[in-house]
């Protein structure tokens, strides 16, 4: 199988992940219709201005009937009630899925209210940006980022690979996995930073004798970074570690141990351990660079003062 449409797409949820899926599939001509849900009447209005959905429905009932594919894209913690909702209304044979960050706790949430019927294969695109609502998708955000897929037995081989097939037409590169190690491995490369960039940018804020306006002037320092990731949409992120709380926790435990290690060997002088933690975190960004998940250009390529003035000279 190497092409694959689908009758009516429904989308429950019309954010960032939602809008750039509806993008992407209209681009690659993967449903002959294009339906979402969204709970807000601005944000049905956007999506229909946009021109990104067919039709827009207050009530997700009305978005999966008569879907073959249906999707859910809204924060981790509304998964459980619009399952419980839409599972009478689901066609027989559709393929469920979703968009969550955790795996494990989606499995709980939605696959024991959904008839025997439907094929259910929790999904995870590893593509995001901090922006949140139907304007700020695009359609090639799946371009080369990983969709990882984790199947739990309640889903056929055939709808398997038809998702795969989806997500490949979308630009990503598929992957199948336990839920449990999932979360493990996100728990690492997506949660804990958050939680540090959350934390860095609230300790700054908090601090007393550096001054707000210094805290912004001096940015550039390495502080600007953090707060890209920081200023990510605070539901979703509340949902991820609610839901991820064992995963997390036993990665933060890890974290803790490796920084109190660091806060030693400089409370010591002990700069031949930080010079070898450092060169081997410098590696690890160039494996990074050479599996094509980020841009070789220094400083994320941003364009600098004296280019700037190049490029308006
Ligand atoms: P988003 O831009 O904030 O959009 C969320 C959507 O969910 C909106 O349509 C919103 O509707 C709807 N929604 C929020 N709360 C709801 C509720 N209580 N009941 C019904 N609808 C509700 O979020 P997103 O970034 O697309 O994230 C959606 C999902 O993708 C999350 O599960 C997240 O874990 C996952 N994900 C996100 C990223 C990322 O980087 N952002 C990456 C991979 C996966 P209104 O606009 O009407 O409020």
């Amino acid at each position: 199988m190497s092409e694959v449409k689908f009758k009516r797409l429904a989308l429950i949820g019309i954010g960032l992940i939602g809008s750039s899926i509806a993008r992407s599939a209209r681009l690659h001509n993967l449903a002959d219709e294009i339906v979402c849900a969204a709970r807000t009447a601005d944000t049905r209005r956007v999506a229909l201005e946009l021109g990104i959905v067919d039709t827009a429905y207050e009530n997700p009932l009305d978005a999966v009937k008569g879907s073959d594919l249906v999707i859910f894209c809204t924060p981790v913690g509304t998964y459980e009630t619009l399952a419980k909702l839409v599972a009478p209304a689901l066609e027989k044979g559709a393929i469920v899925t979703d968009v969550g960050s955790v795996k494990n706790a989606v499995v709980k949430a939605i696959g024991p209210h959904l008839p025997d019927h439907v094929d259910f294969i929790p999904g995870h695109p590893v593509a995001g940006t901090e922006k949140s609502g139907p304007a700020a998708g695009f359609a090639e955000l799946f371009i080369g980022r990983w969709c990882i897929l984790t199947p739990t037995g309640q889903a056929s081989e055939d709808s398997i690979k038809k998702l795969s097939v989806f997500w490949t037409a979308m630009g990503s590169k598929v992957e199948a996995m336990d839920p449990e190690h999932h979360d493990l491995v996100l728990a690492i490369t997506s949660h804990i930073p958050h939680l540090i960039a959350y934390n860095i940018v609230g300790t700054a804020d908090d601090l007393e004798d550096v001054t707000q306006s210094e805290v912004i002037k001096y940015s550039a320092g390495g502080f600007r970074d953090f707060t890209r990731i920081a200023a990510s949409d605070p539901t979703m992120w509340r949902d991820v570690f609610l839901h991820n709380k064992d995963a997390v926790l036993e990665m933060l435990g890890r974290f803790t141990e490796d920084l109190t290690a660091l806060q030693r060997a400089i409370r010591r002088d002990d700069g031949e351990t930080l010079f070898e933690i450092f060169s081997r975190t410098r590696a690890i960004r160039r494996q990074i660079i050479d599996a094509g998940q980020e841009t070789p250009e220094p400083d994320f390529g941003r364009v600098h003062a004296a280019e700037d003035l190049d490029h308006k000279a």
